[in-house]
């Protein structure tokens, strides 16, 4: 016999136990973007690899072992698995025009594919939800989005996430900085791991985003670009702080926030929970103004954030969250041949009401059928014998706290069920 088939390593199942969680989650956030004015954008799972080397940069973690790429067999065209969401989201943006005419509010959901080492908030499957504004430049848009994903937190019921932020600044800071940064990683050289050494030259910033334990003291230590920042990226982030605090949102600067991709400047900003162990990050972000360009695009600035669905999710459960059931409001029982015929039309027609309802298909008995309704959930039991049928009618049992089973007619139970 031949060996079963799994799931590829770090792919999951998302099976029907967990689908009330993720439902709630999809349903709350679809509502909260409209409460803001965003539009979805939907774009396919595979790019062209050039891309994201263009976009998150050639030494980040993502680009350099992170990212499933193959060729296309047909044409040897060089492809990816997208291992996040903005560059197509941009592409798209750039391809399509859409900042023609005015600036744009985007978000998208969906699977991202990066090759990391499975572990519990680390996948090589996982889901976002990202949001992307395209063509502001103010940090009334930075603030918009702390406040929008602050108030996402409070409708979920999330406890325990705290904002951290940090400042870029521009090109030339960073360039600066740069400059100090190496020599300061150059005095260290002894205690650089291999990814450091390898990033000292090319993209030390990136070193400040180690995730080894053992860099952690060397990375804290290092010098912050607040020295280096100019002086309208210091009045960006000012201003941002100031709207945050007239929103009253809390926050805490860290300077060693760089965030993993190449694109960012000025503000960047992460949520993180030390509910989760050492994958704390349920949200994070910034501003890419000069990515549009880069990409092939008339410049404009832009800024966005995505979130970690699983992460967010995990979090939830860590709460003891109980999403709500979703369970249908009637299970219809039936049983004998005029009743068999009227089952189906009378479904469709507390269905053509607005309700939801499960009709018990494959036979059996009363006794099994009513099982089957009580495992439903469902809140009532519609029952069909043929005596009922006969006379048009049903009988409806409640099945959750109480309450006696009654005969009516169709419509007298769609008006009670609809109560
Ligand atoms: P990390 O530092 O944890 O590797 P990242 O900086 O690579 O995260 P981003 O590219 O900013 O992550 O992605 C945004 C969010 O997506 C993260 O904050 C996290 O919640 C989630 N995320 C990223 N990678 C994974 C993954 N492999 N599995 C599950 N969630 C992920
Ligand atoms: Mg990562």
């Amino acid at each position: 016999m031949s060996k079963t088939i799994q799931a590829v390593r770090g792919m999951n199942d998302i099976l029907p136990a967990d689908a009330a969680l993720w439902e709630y989650f999809e349903d709350t956030v679809r509502d909260w973007l409209r409460a803001y004015g965003y539009t979805q954008i939907r774009t396919p799972v595979v790019e062209a690899t050039d891309l994201f080397v263009r976009s998150i940069g050639e030494v980040t973690d993502i680009v350099e072992k992170e990212m499933y790429s193959f060729e296309d067999r047909l044409n040897g065209e060089r492809l990816t698995l997208r291992p996040e969401g903005t560059a197509s989201c941009v592409r798209a943006v750039i391809e399509h025009n859409l900042l023609y005419n005015a600036p744009q509010r985007l978000w998208y959901t969906g699977p991202m594919f990066r090759h990391e080492r499975p572990q519990k908030g680390r996948y090589r499957q996982f889901h976002q939800v990202g949001v992307e504004s395209l063509g502001y430049d103010g940090p009334d848009m930075d603030a918009e989005h702390i406040l929008m994903t602050a108030r996402l937190w409070k409708l979920l019921g999330l406890q325990d996430v705290a904002l951290e932020i940090n400042t870029l600044g521009s090109s030339e800071a960073r360039a600066r900085y740069r400059e100090r940064l190496i020599g300061y990683f150059e005095q260290h050289a002894g205690e650089l791991d291999v990814d450091a050494k390898r990033r000292l030259h090319s993209n030390p910033l990136r070193i400040l985003d180690s995730k080894n334990p053992a860099m952690q003291a060397l990375v804290e230590a290092a010098p912050s670009l607040m020295e280096d920042l100019d002086e309208l990226s210091h009045m960006h982030f000012e201003q941002l702080q100031a709207m945050l605090s007239a929103a009253g949102i809390e926050y805490r600067i860290n300077p060693r926030l760089v965030r993993g991709l190449d694109y960012y400047n000025a503000t960047v900003f992460e949520w993180v929970t030390t509910r989760l162990g050492a994958q704390g990050t349920v949200c994070a972000g910034g501003r890419y103004d000069s990515l549009i360009e880069q990409i092939g695009g008339k410049p404009a600035p832009a800024c966005g954030y995505a979130m970690g669905v699983e992460r967010l999710l995990a979090l939830l459960q860590e709460q003891g969250f109980q999403p709500p059931a979703l369970a249908p409001d009637a299970y219809i029982v039936h049983l004998g041949v005029v009743a068999d015929a009227l089952a189906p039309l009378a479904a469709e027609q507390l269905r053509d009401a607005g309700l939801a309802v499960v009709m018990h298909c494959g036979g059996g008995s009363f006794k099994s059928q009513m099982k089957k309704a009580n495992a439903s959930l469902a809140r009532f039991a519609v029952i069909i014998g043929d005596d009922e049928a006969l006379a048009g009618e049903v009988s409806v049992k409640p099945l959750r706290g109480g309450g006696e089973q009654a005969r009516m007619s169709i419509q007298a139970a769609i008006d009670f069920l609809s109560l």
